[in-house]
């Protein structure tokens, strides 16, 4: 980095990803890629990107389909376990992923981040948003949300806001009694201190967040002390991620994870989301599929440089 050649052909990028300036002090042109003010010099901008699977069951060809895409692009590659859920992920699982990653031949750089080992850095991160009276506990069962709610939003129920509106002193009475509760986002509010933020998404352009469909999101589960889209956020700035490449089924929630980059004061990367791979009926790759895991292919005889290059096709099996 940092030399003065003239732009090489490799790093051309499209007009609408760069913004040219020049330094009024050193007269040296400046180029920033998107928001994120990378003095990009003569080379390329480096990609950091990450596969970040859960260890609930064996990687099947969806999850190496997802590998792949981000490997194959990134020039750093990290891998981070998602096993927030200690009850349904298992280390023989975790064990499992990164035995089969090295037998396809994706080799990720530096430390496995384990996020199980991180809970107090989440924490840390929720205390920022509840010091701005952004979190409510929800002491609503699953049964009363769905009641309460008819229409869904993807696949997540919206909730209806119920326990929003709770006094101090009913908060702490349910506290006192021992209910079990989540924390939500007061979404409205959130949207409100923070505006809702925009992203750069590859194939779709620039687009304008809008998280407010999803309602008061959990941040921290009943069950476990954070939650998903509160660490993706998290561990995404801290690792550098400067690309989030993941399956489609991931886009709609990009909304969300832009607004709590806002309200964290993170970065937010470069998203790119590619299609699903679906079996011979069409349905999509899930972890009910044994014949799909790239465990059973292993066993069934297949080579990993036979699964790379089907991806390498566009074809899923
Ligand atoms: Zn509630």
């Amino acid at each position: 980095m940092g030399s003065n050649r003239e732009l090489q052909p490799d790093m051309v990028v499209s007009a609408s990803h760069v913004h040219f300036m020049t330094n009024a002090a050193t007269g040296r042109k400046m180029v920033y890629f998107l928001s994120t003010a990378c003095h990009i010099g003569t080379d390329r901008m480096k990609i950091i990107s990450r596969f970040a699977p859960s260890p609930t069951g064996y990687l099947h060809l969806g999850h190496a389909f997802s590998a792949w895409n981000a490997w194959t692009r990134a020039d750093v590659f990290l891998l981070r376990l998602e096993d927030i859920d200690t009850a349904r992920c298992r280390p023989e699982f975790a064990a499992a992923i990164l035995e089969d990653l090295r037998w396809l031949g994706l080799d990720w750089d530096g430390d496995v981040r384990v996020q199980s080992a991180h809970f107090a850095e989440y924490q840390a991160a929720l205390e920022i948003l509840r010091g701005r009276g952004l979190l409510y506990p929800c002491f609503c069962t699953r049964a009363e949300i769905a009641r309460a709610q008819a229409a869904p939003h993807g696949v997540e129920l919206v909730y209806p806001g119920t326990c929003r509106h709770l006094s101090e002193a009913a908060r702490a009475e349910k506290i006192a009694a021992g209910v079990a509760y989540a924390l939500r986002l007061d979404m409205a509010a959130a949207v409100k201190q923070a505006g809702a933020g925009r992203f750069f998404e590859e194939s779709r352009g620039w687009i304008e967040a809008n998280p407010l469909p999803f309602g008061d999101v959990v941040l921290a589960r009943k069950d476990t002390p954070t939650s998903y889209h509160l660490c993706v956020v998290h561990d995404d700035a801290l690792q550098g991620i400067t690309h989030v490449i993941r399956g489609e089924d991931l886009f709609e929630a990009t909304h969300v994870h832009v607004l709590l980059q806002a309200l964290l004061g993170l970065p937010v990367p470069v998203y790119a989301h590619h299609r699903l791979l679906h079996d011979a009926q069409g349905r999509r790759l899930a972890k009910r599929d044994f014949a799909a895991t790239l465990r059973a292919m292993r066993a069934a005889g297949m080579e990993p440089g036979a699964i790379l290059q089907q991806f390498e096709e566009g074809r899923a099996a």
